[in-house]
C-alpha cells in the first residue's frame, strides 16, 4: 500500500507553522515538522493494513453459542473533521455461528478502523460489520463511547460530553432480549 511522502508532508506542515504565525526556524520547532509528519503517519497507519493481515489465522473453531464480550478496548482516532483526537472505550459482543476471533486480533481489528480519519459512528459500524462478516456471527453489538477534542477544546461547556454510538446486527437488531443482554453486559462494572 502507497506510503506517505514524508518529506512532502515535512514542507507542508512548515508551511502551517509560517501561516498560524510561527517561525519554523525557531530553536524549538526546527525538529516539529519531521515530527508532525511521522506522528500524522503513525496516527493514519490504519489505512496501510489490509484486513487479511489482521483476520490471518485469527479465527478459531469453536462449538459456543453463547454470547462474546470483549469490554473496554482502548480507541484513538482522529475525527475526519477537524483531523484532532477523539478516544475512549469500544465494546464489543457477538453471538458465534462455529467461530471465534482472538481476543487480541479484535483490538487489532479496532485499531484498522481507528487509525484513520473517521467519524465515531462509521468506526461503529465498520467495526460491527467485519466481525458479522469475518467471523460469520450470528449476531454481533459493538458500543463505542468517545470524547473529541475538537468538541472540547473549541466547544462551550462541552467539556465533559461523552458521545455514545452503538452498531448491532443479526439477532442483536432482530431480538431485543439478545440487544440487553449486551448492553447489561457492557454496562456492568
Ligand atoms: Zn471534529
Amino acid at each position: 500500500m502507497k506510503q506517505p511522502d514524508l518529506n512532502r508532508m515535512q514542507e507542508l506542515v512548515r508551511e502551517l507553522l509560517v501561516q498560524l504565525g510561527e517561525d519554523p526556524k525557531r530553536e524549538g520547532l526546527v525538529k516539529t515538522p519531521e515530527r508532525v509528519a511521522k506522528a500524522l503517519a503513525f496516527l493514519t497507519h490504519g489505512y496501510r493494513i489490509g484486513l487479511d493481515e489482521v483476520i490471518n489465522q485469527a479465527l478459531f473453531t469453536q462449538a459456543t453459542s453463547s454470547m462474546v464480550i470483549v469490554k473496554d478496548i482502548e480507541v484513538y482516532s482522529l475525527c475526519e473533521h477537524h483531523m484532532l483526537p477523539f478516544f475512549g472505550r469500544c465494546h464489543i459482543g457477538y453471538i458465534p455461528d462455529g467461530k471465534v476471533f482472538g481476543v487480541s486480533k479484535l483490538a487489532r481489528l479496532v485499531d484498522m478502523f481507528a487509525r484513520r480519519l473517521q467519524l465515531q459512528e462509521r468506526l461503529t459500524e465498520e467495526i460491527s460489520k467485519v466481525v458479522m462478516e469475518e467471523v460469520g456471527a450470528k449476531g454481533v453489538g459493538v458500543m463505542i463511547e468517545a470524547r473529541h477534542l475538537c468538541m472540547m477544546m473549541r466547544g462551550v461547556e462541552k467539556q465533559n460530553s461523552t458521545m455514545v454510538t452503538s452498531s448491532v446486527l443479526g439477532v442483536f437488531r432482530e431480538h431485543l432480549a439478545t440487544r440487553e443482554e449486551f448492553l447489561t453486559l457492557v454496562k456492568r462494572g
